[in-house]
């Protein structure tokens, strides 16, 4: 065991399957694999719903995970007792199986004194708190706040410097911004190219986006399908990167914008960014990705693939809460601000990639949808009356961003930048592997086949590690999935339930245990057991 864990680490990472050992169908192999976690002490830093308060039904003043657990010694909490009994049974008063940080991510236990320094702060200074902060804060001053978290992001997206990052507004409203200073349509180039399910949020912004500039989907959208689909066959629904970049020379002339999601939500299936956005750079399209499952989840180096812009929202795998602040990068190459217009290289008047060709704005710098925020910050203040950027990502702030947001998207990042991707990627794979062993095992032993023999569930998801994060989608067959998410309900599971017929499992590896997954499977199969 003391070697099993690293080379199993090593073999997922490299796309292949690990050969576990017969006995990891136990919950001792499980506790073992956890035993060997390095990162098992993050568990102790969050707030996770237990069975009970799953049911709460109004205030009582008690959160789940700060009454009961032992106290915190060198601002490391231990790690919380086990939550299974042998028989996968959970208690009341225990952690549920919260698999559903691809959603909603736990609530980790430091944004209360973040958000109590942001009360205490505002309580004492008033509005001198835009420009001072106390030297013993977590916080900085409030007009630093959205710059001081880019800082603490560098290595989470892969940025080639702090200013390539910003925090604002949410995650949608920044696709439209994007959109705003990137998509700009000519008669030529006027395509946007997305996959054939986007979250909807994303359905809604492109073909609004197209509509407001005096286009429609049915001649600007073009929809990335699945080749081959099959409702018989796993991998039907995922799209092969040859499929993609034959997609990409398809429209390489009409085409002005490459939008896609890092991690498609449905499938779970992880994009080759750096190869997609290489590819379509090359043929003259700007390329956008919306990050929203993929930061926090999978290691990024945004700067390096030379992607033109992305968005994110921080509530997903990185645990900020409902709602929280979201993120953007812009590239380097889209910063420049040349005073007194000028109309060259990226900015109005020339454009990358060809397009804006000739819009002969003459402003000095690339289109946004402007406001205050976004101004120089040394005169933010003086209220000029024409709009300068400031330098990087932050020039496309518009207003002042809700400091309570930014406070727990601080505290968040904190953690992120303290443990690093390296690390919780190497855990992810082997859980989300070890997941994936025990499913296929229970379709293996004909777990709730149908009389047809027709399995009771398929992993949509694809099966090879680097093309896929925390997440496994399952498919189940017709009609099974309203009990079947009673059934795990019940049993203190918490996932994602997406009509008509899917589940999505996340066990994310800042939280989520070995065990966890196994309890999972008991409650699982159970399910499988009386629905079938
Ligand atoms: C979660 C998610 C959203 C949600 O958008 P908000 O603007 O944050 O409400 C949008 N798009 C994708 C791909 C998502 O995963």
């Amino acid at each position: 065991m003391d070697t099993e864990y690293p080379s199993f680490v090593e073999t997922l990472r490299a796309g292949q399957k690990p050969e576990f050992p017969a006995h990891a169908k136990t919950i001792q192999y499980a506790r073992e694999l956890d035993a060997h976690d390095k990162l098992s002490h993050l568990r102790g830093n969050f707030n996770i719903p237990t069975k009970g308060s799953l049911r709460k039904r109004a205030l009582d003043g008690a959160v789940a995970g700060e009454t009961k657990e032992p106290k915190a010694h060198n601002g490391v909490s231990p790690v919380t007792k086990p939550n299974c009994t042998t028989n996968g049974n959970l208690k009341n008063d225990e952690a549920s199986i919260y698999f559903v940080g691809n959603s909603l991510g736990a609530q980790p236990k430091c944004i209360r004194q973040y958000i109590d320094a942001h009360l205490e702060t505002w309580a004492s200074i008033g509005v001198n708190g835009h420009f001072t902060s106390f030297d013993n804060s977590p916080l900085a001053y409030w007009q630093d706040m959205a710059a001081a978290c880019a800082a603490q992001s560098v290595d989470l997206v892969g940025a080639k410097s702090a200013s390539e990052i910003i925090y604002m507004n949410t995650l949608t409203v920044n696709l439209h911004l994007m959109m705003a200073s990137f998509y700009r349509p000519t008669a030529k180039r006027h395509k946007i190219i997305a996959e054939w399910k986007p979250f909807p949020s994303d359905s809604y912004a492109i073909a609004s986006q197209l509509h407001w500039h005096g286009l429609t989907p049915a001649t600007s959208l073009i929809e990335i399908h699945p080749p081959h689909p099959n409702p018989t066959s796993s991998s039907s629904l995922t799209l092969p990167t040859s499929h993609i970049l034959a997609t990409i020379d398809a429209h390489a002339d009409s085409t002005a914008l490459l939008l896609l999601p890092g991690i498609q939500y449905y499938t779970g299936q992880l994009f080759d960014i750096a190869r997609i956005t290489q590819h379509a750079r090359a043929r003259g399209i700007v390329v956008g990705w919306d990050l929203a499952h993929a930061v926090g989840n999978v290691e990024l180096e945004l700067h390096a693939w030379g992607v033109d812009f992305a968005v994110w929202c921080t509530y997903k795998y990185l645990n900020a809460g409902p709602g929280a602040v979201g993120g953007v990068f812009v590239h380097g190459r889209h910063h420049a601000l040349l005073r007194g217009g000028g109309g060259g290289g990226d900015v109005a008047g020339g454009g990358v990639n060809g397009e804006g060709e000739g819009d002969g704005m003459g402003l000095g710098y690339r289109h946004r949808l402007a406001g205050w925020y976004g101004a120089d910050k040394a005169v933010r203040f003086e209220m000029e009356k024409v709009f300068w950027p400031a330098e990087g990502a932050a020039g496309w702030q518009v207003s002042n961003p809700s400091v309570v947001d930014l406070a727990c998207v601080r505290a968040t990042l904190g953690m992120f930048e303290r443990v690093g991707m390296r690390a919780l990627r190497d855990k992810a794979v082997l859980l989300t592997g070890y997941l994936e062993w025990l499913l296929l095992g229970l379709l293996a032993d004909g777990m709730g086949e149908g009389k047809d023999g027709e399995a009771a569930f398929r992993i949509i998801t694809p099966g090879n590690p680097v093309e896929r994060g925390s997440q496994l989608s399952l498919l189940l067959r017709g009609g099974l999935l309203e009990k079947v998410s009673q059934e795990l309900a019940d049993g203190g599971v918490v996932v994602d339930v997406r009509k008509p017929d899917v589940i999505r499992v996340a066990p994310v590896p800042m939280y989520c245990r070995f065990e966890d997954v196994w309890g999972f499977i008991m409650v699982f199969k159970r399910a499988l057991d009386k629905c079938t």
